[in-house]
């Protein structure tokens, strides 16, 4: 496995792949790997044959009081987790690589980035589209992959490549979950015991709502009140926001129908989770995507 931190390397080393005839996939990350990042490498294992993860806490998506400092990391772990996953090239670059000075271009995605996420972090997004248009336009032409866990973040980025005609192909990944629900994420490292133990309600608020719409409602505020009612029994949650969303440009709903989202952010002690689940609505039909558990191939389950 080729491991690079300068950005010429990481260049000439998917053009050489290109050369060859390989496909490049690229799985973006902050470190700190777990299932969830695995299962997009193993996608892009399958769909490429040059499959490169980035590694790079990148500063410019954090806001000023935000977790930057703290961020879990761990590049030893994450480089033999890459290597058993039958990675190709690991690039894991420096800030000082990335930004030699502070960039006076960035790129913003309007709309979509305001709601949801983007009103308690509102300088976020214009940090990850501006990283990701950078490691596109260092690795070229290629399949990136991203979870659905951050469904806000999907859409900006699947947006922005479509509006700037990138020469990428965007492909979502299920969200991964822990067995009793909740979603895997790089910051779950921060709860105490109690509020590891609190946090799967946020996937239950979820669960419940997805049953009343099983059973027939479709109406938007009655949704998000069951989201609330649930997600209100855990005292160590505080709910962000709880929203229903068209799937595809994130506009509010108010009568479900076609593909919706159900979207939460919630803070357990001090950490920001969000989670969704995605929902293709037709007449009576309801299917939802509830993502896949990190140890066993059944749909997920509350605890
Ligand atoms: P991060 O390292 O948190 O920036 O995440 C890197 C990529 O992994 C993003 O595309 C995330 O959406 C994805 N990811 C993080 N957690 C999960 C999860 N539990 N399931 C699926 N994808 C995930």
């Amino acid at each position: 496995m080729l491991h690079v931190d300068r950005i010429a390397d990481l260049r000439a080393a998917c053009e050489r792949a290109r050369a060859a005839g390989r496909r490049v996939g690229v799985v973006p990350t902050m470190g700190f790997l777990h299932e969830g990042h695995r299962s997009l490498i193993r996608a892009a294992r399958r769909d490429t044959d040059f499959v490169v993860v980035t590694i790079f806490v990148n500063p410019l998506q954090f806001g000023a009081n935000e977790d930057l400092d703290r961020y879990p990391r761990d590049l030893a772990g994450d480089l033999a987790q890459c290597e058993a996953e039958g990675v190709d090239c690991v690039f894991s670059p420096s800030a000082a690589e990335m930004y030699p000075r502070p960039p006076a271009t960035t790129v913003h995605v309007a709309d979509l980035t305001r709601d949801l996420c983007g009103a308690a972090r509102p300088t976020h997004f214009d940090g990850v589209t501006t990283v990701v248009t950078k490691l596109f336009a260092i690795a070229g032409s290629c399949s990136a992959y991203f979870g659905r866990k951050d469904a806000q973040q999907l859409a900006v980025v699947a947006r922005m490549v479509d509006d700037l005609n990138l020469p990428v192909e965007v492909v979502g990944c299920p969200i991964v979950r822990e067995a009793d629900g909740l979603a895997m994420s790089s910051r779950n490292a921060y709860l105490s015991p109690g509020d590891r133990a609190a946090a799967p309600t946020l996937f239950s608020s979820l669960w419940a709502a997805v049953k009343l719409i099983v059973d027939g409602e479709r109406d938007a505020a009655r949704v998000v009140a069951m989201i609330r009612a649930v997600a209100g029994t855990e005292t160590r949650l505080a709910l962000e926001y709880a929203e229903v969303r068209d799937a595809h440009d994130l506009t509010p709903v108010t009568t479900l129908d076609g593909s919706v989202l159900l979207a939460v952010a919630a803070r357990v002690g001090g950490t920001r989770l969000i989670d969704n689940v995605h929902l293709q609505i037709d007449g009576a039909t309801v299917e939802a995507d509830l993502g896949t558990r990190r140890d066993a191939n059944d749909a997920p389950a509350p605890a």
